[in-house]
């Protein structure tokens, strides 16, 4: 029944990764530096994209945002990245998701050079995190595995279910589980008796995108739960997919939205360059 509070845990972690900035400036002159590109004006993205810049102003990077117009062409956005591959100041790349519907997202993302794919999201580096072996987590998996680190409750053996199989959660989120050492369930909309199998969870991740999509009878006594989702209830207000109210007594551990994952989605973005920049550093 703890509240496990995604905003102090980020505070924290970006107070680390302010000061290893510091010190990888002072013993390498090298200052982490990250771009995020944006194309069109979804007004959901611009406000990822500041909380962002906001971020590397934070922990001390050098940051560049170049918010594009809609009609952007596919060969300028790739030139765009060309040119930010090969500079020496830029150890992160994200180009903010969803892109408008004429540009190839895929062919955009494999352009990306794999050392300065912040977001993982290029085949390569989603290949090594397969096979373990990875530089960079994808930040929404990693946010979740530090805020269940933070429980003290190891995932070893543990009965681990995750409902949702998309690239960016779901299928990394199950991986990561997976590389501690859980017994893990991947549910999505096929999934037959759903509750039947989300109440065998002592570590339930749901990534779905439907408010109070997870309900009380869906929890096992004890389980740590974690939202992933991000929505808007009747009211607008934004919600998580877990009906928190009716969960949280059930419960032993649970991620509130907003104040969960999602803080900590951004401060994993920074920890990757900051690993970006010191790998750089070494002339990795
Ligand atoms: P997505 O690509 O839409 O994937 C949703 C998944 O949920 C799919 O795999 C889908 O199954 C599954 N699903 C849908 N209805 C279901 C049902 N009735 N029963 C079981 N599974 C069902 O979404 P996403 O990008 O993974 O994001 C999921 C949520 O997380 C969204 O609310 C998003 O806003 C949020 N999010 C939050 C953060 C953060 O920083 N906090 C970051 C990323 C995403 P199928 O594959 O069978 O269709």
């Amino acid at each position: 029944m703890a509240i496990i509070n995604g905003k102090e845990i980020s505070a924290k972690t970006r107070e680390q990764i302010a000061a290893d900035t510091q010190k990888l400036l002072e013993e390498t002159g090298v200052r982490p530096g990250l771009a995020v590109i944006i194309v069109g004006d979804d007004p959901a993205s611009h406000v990822y994209v500041k909380n962002k810049k906001k971020g590397c102003e934070q922990v001390g990077f050098h940051s560049e945002e170049y918010a594009l117009p809609e009609q952007t062409s596919q060969e300028e956005l790739l030139q765009l990245l060309d040119r930010l591959n090969a500079d020496p100041k830029i150890h992160g790349i994200l180009v903010q998701l969803p892109l408008p519907r004429h540009l190839d997202e895929k062919a955009v993302i494999e352009r990306i050079l794999p050392s300065k794919d912040v977001d993982a999201f290029h085949a390569a580096n989603v290949g090594k995190i397969m096979i373990g072996n990875y530089d960079f987590l994808p930040c929404t998996p990693a946010g979740v595995m530090e805020l269940i680190h933070s429980t003290g409750i190891s995932v070893s053996g543990k009965e681990c279910v995750v409902i949702g199989r998309s690239n960016i959660v779901g299928k990394p989120m199950a991986m990561l589980l997976l590389h501690e050492n859980g017994t893990v369930t991947i549910c999505h909309s096929r999934t037959k008796n759903l509750a039947e199998v989300t109440r065998r969870a002592d570590i339930l991740v749901s990534a779905v995108g439907k408010a109070k999509f997870v309900t009380a009878d869906m929890v096992k006594p004890g389980a740590v739960v974690i939202d992933v989702g991000m929505n808007r209830d009747e009211n607008g207000k934004l919600c998580g997919d877990v009906d928190f109210l009716a969960v949280e007594p059930v419960a032993s551990y649970i991620t509130p939205v907003p104040g969960g994952v999602g803080p900590m989605t951004i401060t994993m973005l920074l920890k990757n360059t900051l690993t970006s920049a010191q790998k750089a550093a070494k002339g990795e």
